[in-house]
C-alpha cells in the first residue's frame, strides 16, 4: 500500500491531505503549535491521524510529539511517499504567473526549508527565525565560482556573483538589501560580508578581514536596540564598502553611517530598549569592571527603567558582553580605549538619574539639582568640574552683542538640556566609533601588492517601520525606504526599459507603482515637507502646530498626504509599503538637535583626554593627525608610488600640521575640485601626483571635508545644517556611490509578526509582495532579457564560434543565434548596439563555448 501526501496546507497547524490511489482520502493534522502548548518542552509536531476504516467508520490514532524529520522517516515506514518536489528555484521559471503562484511556491520552500529564491538575478529571502545550517565554510567553496541558478538560490551566491563579476568586469559592484524591519538585513549583510571576506582569504589574509569581521558587532552593540518589531533593529543605516585589489584580495573597507536614532537613548515606546551595549556592560561587567565605573543594576537607571521594564535574557546578555569585547579588541581598541568608552557609557546613564527640584529657599525662581551622590559621580567620570556641570544642567548662556546673559531654565528646559547632552555624548561616542573603525580598515592595508580600484558595497538601512506612534525618526526611515525603492524601480523597470526602446527592439512596457509622487512630497524644492520643516526650524516663533498647518495648506490634496481630522496633531503619509499616521509633536526640536556650546564647553573643559576628543576639544589636533595620517596611509596603500612617498613622509607630516587652519582648508576645496574634474591631484605637499584612485580619495576627501566643515563651525559659530537637511545630503551621496555601480537586488521578506520559527503568515507575505512590486518584477524579468552584451562583448567572448572574418555588426552575429543555434526568436533579440538574450540561451552558448 503506498500513499502520496498530495497537498500540504497552513490552517493554524498544517494540515496534510493524503491521498491512497483510490483509497478514500486519509489526512493528517499537525499543529506545531499547539504542540508546543500542551508539550512546552518539545519543539516538535503533535500528530493526530485520522484513518478511514473499510467499512466507512472513522477511528483516530494518537500519535506523540516528534520532530518533522522523525515524522517524515515514520510516514516513509508507513508507506507514504514525501510530497512531489514542484517547486520553483527561481520565480521566473513559474508555469503560470500570479499573485498566488508565486506566494504558493515561496510557502512550498519555505516548509522544506528553502528560504532562499530567485526572481532572475534578484533573490528574495524569507526570514525563518531559525538558524538553518547552511552558512558554514563549506557552503562557500561550494558555491564559489558557480553560475547563478545552477544550484539551490543562496545568499552566497550573491556575493560569488558580485565578487566573480567585480573582477572579469573591473567595475564596481554593490548589493542593496530591503525589506521592512525584521524582515532580516542586518543578518543578511552579515552572512554576504562574511562571505566576501572568505572568497578573497587565499593565504594572504592579512588581519583586515578579522577587522572587517569584527566591525559588525560592534556597530550592532551600539547602533542596535530591541524594538516592538525586532529584538535586534538597526537604529541607524550602514553601507559598507569592501574594497579589493585587482586580484581579488581584500585591501580593506570603509563604513559610512546614517542618523542614528538618537531619542532612543532617553525615552521610547513600551515593551522597547534602549541600545545593547548599555544592558551587556550592565549584565556583563567584571565586579571590578563594576568598581571601576560605578555601575548600578539596570533598574537603578531612570533611561532604561521606564516602561515595563523586565529582563528576561540575564545570561544572553552576559555571553553578549563577552563578544562585544571580543569584537572590540577586532577592530583595534585597546583595554585602555575600551575602558574610556565604558566610563563615558556609565556617565550617559547616570545623567538620567539627574533631577530637579523648585528651589525651596526664598524668591529665587532657579531648580536645586541633584541627587549630589550622581553629580559627584557624574563629575568623577566624565572629569569635570561639579560646580561647571551643575551650571550646565540649570542655566542657560546666551552670548548677545554686548553682553553675556545667564538665565535659569524652567523645569522642563532642564530636563531637556540633560536629555540632549546625553543624546549628544552618545551619538558623539557613535561617531567616533565609527571613525576608529574606519581608520582601523584603512591602516592594515598589507602593503605589499599595487594599486586597488575595486569594491563591492553592501548596503543595510532601518527598514519601513510603523509603529503605535511614530515621530521625526521614523519620518526620515520611512523616506530613506521610500528612496531605496525608487533606486530599484528604476534599475529593475525604468533603465531596463529605456534600454529596449534605445536598442529599438520588439517590446512591450510592463506597468509598476511608480513612487517618484510621495518622494516629491517629502523632499521637492521648495515645498517639499523637508522644506517645510527646515523652513520652520528655522523660524524662532514657529511651532509644532504652525508646521503642521503649513503641511496641510501646501499638500492638501496631493494623494500621498492622506488628511487627518483637524484637531489632531499628526499628518499621515501613503508610503508605498502603507499608510504611516507621524505624530507632529517634537519634529522641529528633533531637526535642530545640535550639541548645545555650553554642553560643549562644560566637556572641553574635562580633565579627561578621552572625553575633550570625543566632542572634537582639539579638532585641529584631530584632523592633522588623525586624519592627515590616515590619508597618507590610505594613499600609501593604494599604490606603488604613493608608499615610496609615504615612506618619506615622516619629513612631510610634521610642516603639515603646522600649516594653519585657513591653508589647509583651502587645500582641501582644492583637492575636491581637481577630483571632481577627474584629474591627478597637483597639491604639491599633501598629495602628490597620480597617487590615488577614485575610491580612496573619495573617501579621504568626504573625511576631510566633513572635518574641515565642522571645524569652520566651530569657529565662525555659524550655524549647522539641520538633521534633515544632513540625512538628505548624506542619501544623495549614498546613491550616486550606488549609481556607479552595478546592483544586485536582495528582498527581505519577514514570515511572520511574531517571530515564530518556521511560520509563514500568507496575508504578511502577500501584503510584502505586493508593496514590493514582486509580480510586476517577476514578469519583466520573465519577458526581459537577462544577459547583455554590446557586440564587441559578444565578439570577445562568442567569437571562435563565429566565422574568423566576422565583425561586430548584427549582419555577423545573427546567423549564429539564428542558423547555426536554431535559437527561437522570442529568446533573443538583437538592438542596434547589443545582442539580448535569455538566461536558458546564454547558457546553451555557454556550453557551446565549452564544447569547441
Ligand atoms: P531592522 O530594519 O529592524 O534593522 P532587519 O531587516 O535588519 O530589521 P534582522 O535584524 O536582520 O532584521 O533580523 C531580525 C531577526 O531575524 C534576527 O535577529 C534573526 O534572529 C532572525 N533572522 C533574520 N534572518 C535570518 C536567517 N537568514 N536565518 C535565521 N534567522 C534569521
Ligand atoms: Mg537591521
Amino acid at each position: 500500500r503506498k500513499y502520496v501526501l498530495a497537498e500540504v496546507k497552513e490552517c493554524g497547524g498544517e494540515e496534510w491531505v493524503l491521498e491512497a490511489g483510490d483509497l478514500p482520502v486519509q489526512r493528517f493534522l499537525l499543529w506545531p503549535r499547539k504542540a508546543q502548548e500542551k508539550h512546552p518542552q518539545s519543539l516538535g509536531f503533535y500528530f493526530l491521524l485520522q484513518e478511514r476504516n473499510h467499512d466507512g467508520s472513522i477511528h483516530y490514532v494518537h500519535l506523540p510529539p516528534v520532530s518533522k524529520e522523525q515524522e517524515t522517516q515514520r510516514l516513509a515506514a508507513r508507506g507514504f511517499l514525501p510530497p512531489p518536489q514542484d517547486d520553483f528555484a527561481d520565480l521566473c521559471n513559474l508555469p503560470v504567473l500570479s499573485e498566488d503562484s508565486i506566494l504558493n511556491n515561496l510557502r512550498t520552500r519555505f516548509y522544506k526549508k528553502k528560504i532562499y529564491t530567485y526572481a532572475g538575478s534578484i533573490l528574495i529571502a524569507i526570514n525563518p527565525f531559525k538558524f538553518l545550517p547552511i552558512y558554514n565554510p563549506k557552503y562557500v567553496k561550494m558555491y564559489e565560482k558557480h553560475q547563478l541558478g545552477k544550484l539551490e538560490p543562496h545568499i552566497f551566491a550573491i556575493a560569488d556573483v558580485a565578487y566573480y563579476t567585480m573582477l572579469r568586469k573591473r567595475v564596481n559592484q554593490c548589493i542593496v538589501i530591503s525589506g521592512e524591519s525584521g524582515s532580516g538585513k542586518t543578518q543578511s549583510t552579515n552572512f554576504l560580508i562574511h562571505c566576501l571576506t572568505a572568497l578573497s582569504q587565499k593565504g594572504y589574509a592579512s588581519g583586515v578581514e578579522r577587522t572587517i569581521l569584527g566591525a559588525g558587532p560592534v556597530l550592532e552593540a551600539f547602533g542596535n536596540a530591541k524594538t516592538a518589531h525586532n529584538n535586534n533593529s538597526s537604529r541607524f543605516g550602514k553601507f559598507i564598502q569592501v574594497n579589493y585589489l585587482e586580484g581579488g584580495v581584500v585591501r580593506g573597507a570603509v563604513v559610512e553611517k546614517y542618523l542614528l536614532e538618537k531619542s532612543r537613548l532617553v525615552s521610547r515606546e513600551k515593551n522597547e530598549r534602549n541600545y545593547h551595549v548599555f544592558y551587556y556592560l550592565l549584565l556583563g561587567a567584571s565586579g571590578e569592571d563594576r568598581k571601576e565605573f560605578k555601575l548600578l543594576p539596570p533598574e537603578d537607571y531612570f533611561y532604561l527603567k521606564q516602561q515595563n521594564f523586565k529582563i528576561e535574557d540575564e545570561e544572553d546578555l552576559h555571553h553578549d558582553f563577552e563578544r562585544l569585547q571580543q569584537a572590540m579588541e577586532m577592530v583595534g581598541f585597546l583595554p585602555a580605549t575600551k575602558k574610556q568608552i565604558f566610563s563615558v557609557l556609565s556617565a550617559i546613564l547616570y545623567l538620567g538619574n539627574v533631577t530637579y527640584t523648585k528651589k525651596s529657599t526664598g524668591r529665587d525662581e532657579g531648580l536645586d539639582v541633584g541627587p549630589p551622590e550622581v553629580l559627584a559621580t557624574l563629575s568623577d567620570l566624565l572629569k569635570v568640574k561639579e560646580e561647571l556641570l551643575v551650571e550646565a544642567l540649570t542655566k542657560r548662556k546666551t552670548v548677545t552683542v554686548n553682553d553675556k546673559l545667564i538665565l535659569p531654565y524652567s523645569h522642563s528646559e532642564a530636563i531637556t538640556a540633560r536629555d540632549s547632552m546625553a543624546k549628544s555624548l552618545y551619538s558623539a561616542l557613535f561617531d567616533w566609533i565609527v571613525l576608529r573603525i574606519n581608520h582601523a580598515l584603512l591602516n592594515k592595508k598589507d602593503m605589499e601588492e599595487s594599486v586597488p580600484c575595486l569594491s563591492i558595497g553592501v548596503l543595510d538601512i532601518f527598514g519601513f517601520e510603523d509603529f503605535q506612534t511614530n515621530s521625526f525618526e521614523q519620518f526620515c526611515i520611512n523616506y530613506a525606504n521610500e528612496q531605496l525603492q525608487y533606486y530599484f524601480n528604476n534599475h529593475i523597470f525604468n533603465l531596463e526599459q529605456e534600454e529596449y526602446q534605445a536598442e529599438g527592439i520588439t517590446w512591450h512596457n510592463i506597468d509598476y507603482t511608480d513612487n517618484v509622487g510621495c518622494i516629491n512630497l517629502i523632499s521637492k524644492k521648495p515645498t517639499g515637507l523637508l522644506y517645510l520643516l527646515d523652513e520652520e526650524s528655522n523660524f524662532p516663533h514657529a511651532t509644532d502646530e504652525t508646521l503642521l498647518a503649513k503641511f496641510k495648506q501646501q499638500h492638501q490634496g496631493n494623494k500621498y498626504f492622506i488628511p487627518t481630522p483637524v484637531m489632531e496633531p499628526a499628518f499621515v503619509i501613503q508610503h508605498f509599503a502603507g499608510k504611516v499616521k507621524y505624530q507632529i509633536k517634537d519634529f522641529r526640536e528633533k531637526n535642530t538637535d545640535h550639541m548645545r556650546p555650553d554642553i560643549v564647553a562644560l566637556l572641553r573643559s574635562s580633565d579627561r583626554a578621552y572625553v575633550r576628543q570625543l566632542i572634537g576639544m582639539d579638532p585641529v589636533a584631530m584632523f592633522r593627525w588623525g586624519i592627515l595620517r590616515a590619508t597618507i596611509r590610505g594613499i600609501a596603500a593604494f599604490s606603488e608610488a604613493g608608499r615610496s612617498w609615504a615612506a618619506k613622509t615622516a619629513g612631510v607630516v610634521r610642516p603639515i600640521s603646522r600649516t594653519p587652519l585657513g591653508e589647509l582648508q583651502r587645500s582641501n576645496t582644492q583637492i575636491e575640485r581637481m577630483y571632481k574634474k577627474n584629474r591627478s591631484i597637483k597639491q604639491k605637499n599633501i598629495i602628490p601626483k597620480n597617487l590615488l584612485d577614485s575610491q580612496s580619495l573619495k573617501f579621504i576627501v568626504s573625511l576631510q571635508d566633513r572635518t574641515t566643515k565642522s571645524l569652520l563651525h566651530l569657529h565662525k559659530k555659524k550655524k549647522p545644517p539641520s538633521i534633515s537637511a544632513q540625512f538628505q545630503t548624506s542619501l544623495t551621496k549614498l546613491l550616486e556611490t550606488l549609481n556607479r555601480a552595478e546592483p544586485f537586488f536582495i528582498r527581505c521578506i519577514r514570515s511572520n509578526a511574531e517571530k515564530e520559527e518556521m511560520y509563514l503568515d500568507e496575508a504578511l507575505v502577500v501584503q510584502q509582495l505586493r508593496y514590493t512590486g514582486m509580480l510586476e518584477t517577476v514578469r519583466i524579468r520573465r519577458s526581459g532579457y537577462g544577459a547583455k552584451y554590446s557586440f564587441q562583448e559578444f565578439i570577445g567572448q562568442f567569437g571562435v564560434l563565429l566565422p574568423k572574418n566576422a565583425t561586430a555588426c548584427k549582419e555577423d552575429i545573427s546567423p549564429l543565434l539564428e542558423k547555426k543555434m536554431g535559437l527561437d526568436p522570442t529568446t533573443y533579440q538583437i538592438g542596434k548596439t547589443k545582442v539580448f538574450l535569455k538566461e536558458l540561451e546564454r547558457q546553451q552558448l555557454q556550453d557551446m563555448l565549452h564544447k569547441e
